[in-house]
């Protein structure tokens, strides 16, 4: 078959590759394989499958080096794999499920709609359709709160190193979700406080992660509504995932909300995958693609370029002072208020 040919048919496959992984995590496949390798029938024994269709699934998950076929025939857990089981460091069980759940799930389904109308599919309204959703839909917005956590718990090391927090002495993390990067950054930091800031449900999950993180006595929590007020008092603000959730009107909302929390020479923390203004095949920049793709379906945002950035900060009495890469495809967009 001519190379063009398989290259495209290669691409074909995504979709197939996500709802397998959904159902191995469904299926708490990687947390069974924990305690050592399994024969399929055995496994499928316990978790009441076919065992069949249970060895088929673990062989095609097996040839994208999730599980290990041995070779007596059992399955082993290899590292990717174990990033399935739930509630070990690095887990991104919940960003599986996030993926593969009928809501993400049917919703992609709708990519055309989307691309035409140029809305999210849940219309016009994108990001505040999506979080009204959430608040009418606790399993919903549970899925996906656990999503975030899981996802930037795999990334807040990169973060922590790559950027120098201990100039800083309250930091406040708008719309900081259950709290997992404010976490980080204050047990790296033991000097630093913290406001979490979030919708009064988030915050409400977050007050035990924080303080089984031992952080209850340095991180304040609050809620609010980002459109409204931010909490002032911090020396810097930051904002992971939250810019690329908005079309630019609700973005210059946002930041221009900041702008009026904070006096003096305070930092703003934007932590955002920036998009190349070229667009070349690396696998950083085809996340960084896909993730925008994802903001046109669900929320209406974008991932931005350095030049949107700027714009957005020029907009909003901030200005652009340098962008810190991280080792985890992501980076510190670092802005003052002028
Ligand atoms: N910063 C976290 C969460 C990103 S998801 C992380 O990177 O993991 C976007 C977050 O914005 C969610 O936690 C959501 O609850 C919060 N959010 C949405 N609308 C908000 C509003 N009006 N006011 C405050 N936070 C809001």
């Amino acid at each position: 078959m001519p190379a063009p040919a398989l290259s495209l048919l290669d691409l074909l496959n995504g979709y197939r590759v996500t709802q397998a992984l959904y159902t191995a995590a469904r299926l708490r496949i990687a947390d069974r394989l924990a305690g050592g390798p399994q024969a399929s029938d055995e496994l499928a024994r316990t978790i009441g499958a076919d065992p069949g269709a249970l060895r088929r699934l673990l062989r095609a998950l097996a040839s994208f080096g999730v599980f290990a076929e041995e070779a007596d025939g059992r399955f082993a857990l290899t590292e990717i794999g174990s990033l399935l089981r739930e509630n070990v460091p690095g887990s991104l069980r919940a960003g599986v499920i996030f993926y593969g759940e009928p809501r993400h799930w049917r919703a992609w389904e709708k990519l055309d709609e989307c691309v035409t109308s140029g809305h999210t599919v849940w219309g016009p309204r994108g990001a505040s359709a999506f979080f009204e959703m959430n608040a009418k839909d606790p399993e919903g917005a549970a899925i996906f709160n656990a999503a975030m956590t899981s996802f930037t718990s795999a990334l807040d090391a990169a973060v922590v190193s790559a950027y120098d927090f201990s100039r800083f002495s309250t930091l406040v993390d708008v719309g900081g979700g259950q709290g997992a990067l404010i976490s980080s950054i204050l047990t790296a930091n033991p000097v630093l406080r913290g406001i979490l800031f979030d919708i009064p449900p988030v915050i409400e999950g977050a007050r035990a992660r924080v303080a089984e993180r031992g952080l209850a006595g340095r991180c304040e929590l609050i809620a609010g509504d980002v459109f409204a007020s931010v909490p002032s008092g911090g020396d810097a603000y930051l904002l992971k995932w939250i810019i690329h959730d908005w079309d630019d009107e609700h973005s210059l909302k946002i930041l221009r909300s900041c702008h009026r929390a904070m006096s003096g020479s305070v930092t703003l923390l934007l932590v955002e995958r920036v998009v190349p203004e070229r667009v070349d095949h690396s696998a950083d920049t085809q996340s960084t693609l896909l993730t925008d793709l994802n903001m046109l379906v669900l929320t209406g945002g974008h991932e931005r370029t350095e030049a949107e950035y700027r714009a957005l900060f020029r907009a909003s009495g901030f200005s652009l002072t340098r962008i810190v890469p991280t080792a985890a495809r992501i980076c510190v967009i670092e802005a003052a208020r002028v």
